[in-house]
């Protein structure tokens, strides 16, 4: 079949990227193949193959040989969301924590590098993989006008993220990358420091970090890219040749995705879109609303005055998203008492499935981060907004704020 013109729109890409070779298998829909193996007839042609994928390249005419090295079904998803963000390549992991523990592997063996510089906030697992040490790494935290000060000789990346959990502050990407690649430390012989950017909240519709010159797009895809709460998943958007890394990072410490997943993530790009949208839009609903609201002291979403102070939404983000935060005036108990009163409204943690979840952030998900409290009082909750109605929601959350 054709290529696609060069020309379409992220919707368009959305529907049709990833699916080049349909035509030539005489299908629609992208096939599911769940083989581990795959026979050859001819050995040279499976050991040229062999030797290209492990050094990350794609297979050759010897076919795929072993699916840790190679699945026609996860490359499919990969050309697909490479397609919306952008990116030369995309190359899947079996976790959002897979994704970025090969990340920040890439980028240490390319450098030679063991430093770390972290931009807080960011996800709490992330933070804690980071601090831990047990990737070997000496990490420096810093905030996202500290970036520049932090670097140092052997600093290999420099990891940051937008929107940020769980007040949406958004961070100017295009400032990290350019304090990243500043000074005698970011100049080095092997070119500026690399930036990986955490894009989870955002998904490819809402920005793509590439075009402002990040170099590893990561996601948790068991977020809003899968968007139906049943995929565990995570993906590095970037060139082909940190691709070629990434495969191998993926090939010799096997967090591979499963093809199912892989399957059902690209069954998901084409309404990706039309899903972000929509949540975007009740999000910003109900932020003005709790706004409004006398009980509720503070809303964290960039729709609400002074929550963009750089004027970020217009430029690096198309809209404000579908996550937000909200703090009630009746601190640890209203928060309770609301979420006990919810009948529509799911308390989980997790968020960018179809229904709308409700987490408690001071009591789950910021456990695990070090540091100090800042935003995330014990009257703080955390809202993901799905794709039920927004007077509906509404109703279930006036519920649980008016008992
Ligand atoms: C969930 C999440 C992760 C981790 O992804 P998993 O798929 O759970 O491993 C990383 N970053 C952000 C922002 C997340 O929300």
């Amino acid at each position: 079949m054709a290529d696609l013109p060069d020309d379409l729109s992220p919707d368009t890409l959305a529907v049709h990227a990833g699916r080049g070779d349909l035509r030539t298998l005489g299908v629609h829909a992208p096939p599911l193949d769940l083989s581990t193996t795959y026979p050859f007839d001819d050995l040279d042609g499976a050991v040229a193959s062999l030797d290209a994928m492990m050094e990350g390249r794609g297979p050759t005419a010897g076919g795929p040989v072993y699916s840790r090295l190679h699945s026609p079904t996860i490359a499919r998803f990969e050309d697909g969301l490479a397609a919306m963000e952008g990116t030369e390549a995309s190359v899947a992991f079996a976790s959002g924590m897979a994704a970025i523990t090969a990340a920040v592997l890439a980028a240490r063996q390319a450098s030679g590098g063991t430093h770390v510089v972290g931009v807080k906030p960011i996800y709490g697992t992330t933070d804690k993989l980071l601090s831990s040490g047990m990737l070997g790494l000496d990490v420096t935290w810093t905030d996202a006008r500290g970036v520049a000060d932090a670097l140092r000789e052997d600093t290999c990346l420099v990891c940051v993220e937008t929107p940020v959990n769980p007040t949406l502050d958004l961070v100017d990407l295009e400032d990290v990358v350019r304090q990243a690649a500043s000074g005698a430390r970011g100049e080095s012989a092997r070119g500026p420091v690399p930036v990986m950017c955490d894009s989870t909240f955002a998904t490819p519709v809402l920005q793509q970090p590439a075009a402002h010159g990040v170099a590893l797009v990561v996601h948790s895809g068991t977020k809003f890219i899968g968007g139906h709460g049943d995929v565990l998943a995570g993906v590095v958007a970037c060139s082909e040749t940190w691709a070629g890394a990434l495969r191998e990072v993926r090939i010799l410490t096997g967090a591979n995705l499963h093809p199912l997943a892989a399957y059902l993530l690209h069954r998901g790009l084409p309404t990706l879109p039309v899903r972000m949208r929509r949540a975007e839009e009740t999000a910003t609903t109900l932020a003005a609303r709790l706004h409004a609201h006398e009980a509720v002291s503070h809303v964290y979403h960039p729709s609400i005055p002074g929550r963009d102070p750089l004027g970020l939404v217009g430029t690096q983000m198309s809209g404000p998203g579908a996550m937000l935060s909200f703090e009630l005036a009746g601190g640890f108990e209203a928060a309770d008492q609301l979420m006990r009163a919810l009948r529509v409204i799911t308390p989980a943690v997790s968020l960018g499935s179809t229904d709308t979840l409700i987490q408690h952030p001071a009591g789950l998900t910021q456990r695990v981060a070090s540091g100090e409290a800042g935003a995330i009082t014990p009257g703080l909750l955390r809202l993901a907004v799905g794709l039920e109605d927004a007077d509906d929601l509404w109703r279930d959350l006036l519920r649980g704020i008016e008992g």
